[in-house]
């Protein structure tokens, strides 16, 4: 097949075409013939428009003279990419279903070369068979390959190879070779990728000039290298953290055949990722070397995979597949479809039956997640008591589990219980570094209990880990100016303000 490649891509719209919009060249300090040629580089590797207006969502990256990016650079820019990612109603936004992936890939790092890189993964919704790394180490996985995938190892095995992309350095190695043209490309890229997100219909359409300065055979196989080098370190990254590296060239299989059946149409992980069979034959080799040995599978990934699948589309169409999938024992594991027709009948508000089917799963299966799901369905029906009564007992077996704890606190706002929610949300904060979710919740309760600066100092805090600064700012401004504050709160305020408006001057002086 033909090599089309770069390595960091896009989740694009299916059947954009080549249409790309009006861009202030402005924006970018560049002259408008230098944006041409790179906007060749976004569509080799997919389709892409772009809206004028997200362009200035992007930080400001330096002049043209620059051909390397720093780290904090490489940070800016993948933080805005993924502020702006976050507001798409595209990410999947399920705590449970983050927090496994994120489990997931926290293993996975933990084993690579540079583990204290900072990594964050996330699911977005689109059936076509793609991940792809972001700069400042953003891990995004399309749900269709989730679905393709068909063990925890195999899930893990693009994950190995999309972090090694991001250890190695591969954006900043690639930028330096094609100094500022590819730098440009990745700004306007990221806002391809916005505006291919956004419904807009202010999109100008043009055709790429296909015959713009642009060294492509040197640019694919520079890619073709990358490649290689992500595979092996991700092989590597696999077997120590304890996978089975053998799911490496298994799934490169699998996507071979996927790409069959598309014909012409090769999903997108392939035309970002180029496999052939040298790569192929290089990954068996590679995984063969490591001593055979059975790998237990982890069933939280067939549930939370079974879980992305009901979620997905129309909750009538699931349940009728997962009926079917049971009554004819097509399951890898009897106890997750059961538990995904429980989600999907819970989406449609049948919560009886929802309860049945976690009945049916639990008689194979005891998971966190299935107590998790009935309590929320004995919430979901009014009965609160019970509901937290089912969080506690489940929360005895598993302590930190953390779809129970955040399911827990929901309960208490539920039954406007604020002062256990907040003391059970700052637990939380304090326990986990991933605690976004934590302090949602936390500024709920304050709001219960009309505390306004303490709800708008929560918010901020959120904010600032979906990494919207500018909002965690205003929040925090206008949690300045209440009257009511005691001198220890408005000292904590006016502290975390100072800070964050000291990191806002740091990211916009980082690009000049
Ligand atoms: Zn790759």
């Amino acid at each position: 097949m033909q090599h089309k490649g770069c390595f960091f891509l896009l989740p694009s719209k299916k059947n954009t075409g080549q249409s790309v919009g009006t861009v202030r060249d402005s924006t970018y300090h560049m002259p408008m013939k230098k944006l041409i040629s790179s906007l060749l580089i976004v569509s080799f590797t997919s389709s892409v428009t772009l809206l004028p207006v997200m362009a200035d969502s992007l930080p400001d990256l330096g002049d043209s003279a620059q051909t390397t990016l720093s780290r904090q650079q490489e940070q800016a820019l993948g933080d805005s990419i993924m502020s702006q990612i976050r507001m798409s109603r595209d990410v999947v936004d399920d705590v449970e279903i983050k927090d496994y992936l994120n489990r997931l890939g926290g293993k996975l790092v933990a084993a690579s070369p540079d583990p204290r890189q900072r990594f964050e993964f996330f699911i977005v919704s689109d059936p076509t068979l793609n991940a792809f790394a972001l700069p400042g180490g953003y891990i995004g996985v399309h749900t269709g390959l989730i679905f393709t995938a068909q063990s925890e190892s195999e899930l893990a095995a693009v994950l190995g190879h999309e972090i090694a992309h991001v250890t190695q350095r591969h954006l900043s190695r690639s930028i330096e070779k094609n100094q500022n043209v590819m730098l440009l490309g990745l700004a306007v890229l990221a806002a391809g990728l916005l505006a291919s997100r956004s419904n807009s219909g202010q999109i100008t359409e043009a055709a790429i000039a296909g015959s713009q300065a642009l060294t492509i055979q040197g640019q694919l196989n520079f890619t073709r290298e990358h490649e290689y080098e992500a595979d092996r370190i991700g092989i590597q990254i696999l077997a120590a953290a304890g996978f089975d590296p053998r799911a490496m060239p298994v799934f490169f299989g699998r996507m071979e055949k996927t790409n069959r059946l598309y014909d012409n149409n090769a999903p997108e992980y392939l035309r970002t990722h180029p496999l052939d069979s040298a790569r192929i034959a290089e990954s068996q080799n590679r995984s063969a070397a490591y001593p055979y040995k059975q790998y237990a599978e982890n069933p939280e990934f067939h549930l939370m995979r079974e879980k992305l699948r009901a979620k997905d589309g129309s909750a009538v169409a699931q349940i009728r597949y997962f009926e079917s999938a049971i009554n004819d024992r097509r399951f890898n594991l009897e106890a997750a479809s059961y538990y995904g027709l429980a989600t999907a009948l819970f989406r449609d508000h049948q919560f009886q039956k929802a309860h049945q089917a976690v009945v049916q799963a639990r008689k194979t299966l005891s998971h966190p997640l299935l107590e998790s799901l009935d309590a929320q369905i004995s919430l979901a029906l009014g009965n609160k008591d019970e509901a937290v009564r089912q969080y506690l007992a489940a929360l005895g077996k598993y302590p930190n589990h953390y779809g129970l704890h955040y399911g827990l606190i929901q309960c208490r706002l539920a039954q406007h219980q604020p002062t256990e929610a907040i003391k059970l949300a700052q637990q939380q904060i304090a326990a986990r570094t991933s605690n976004g979710d934590f302090y949602a919740l936390l500024a709920e309760a304050y709001a219960q209990q009309g505390q306004e600066s303490a709800q708008q100092q929560a918010q901020a805090e959120y904010y600032y880990r979906q990494g919207l600064l500018d909002e965690a700012i205003i929040q925090l401004q206008m949690a300045a100016h209440a009257k009511n504050n005691d001198f220890y709160r408005q000292s904590a305020i006016e502290a975390r303000l100072k800070n964050l408006q000291e990191e806002q001057e740091l990211v916009k002086k980082k690009g000049s």
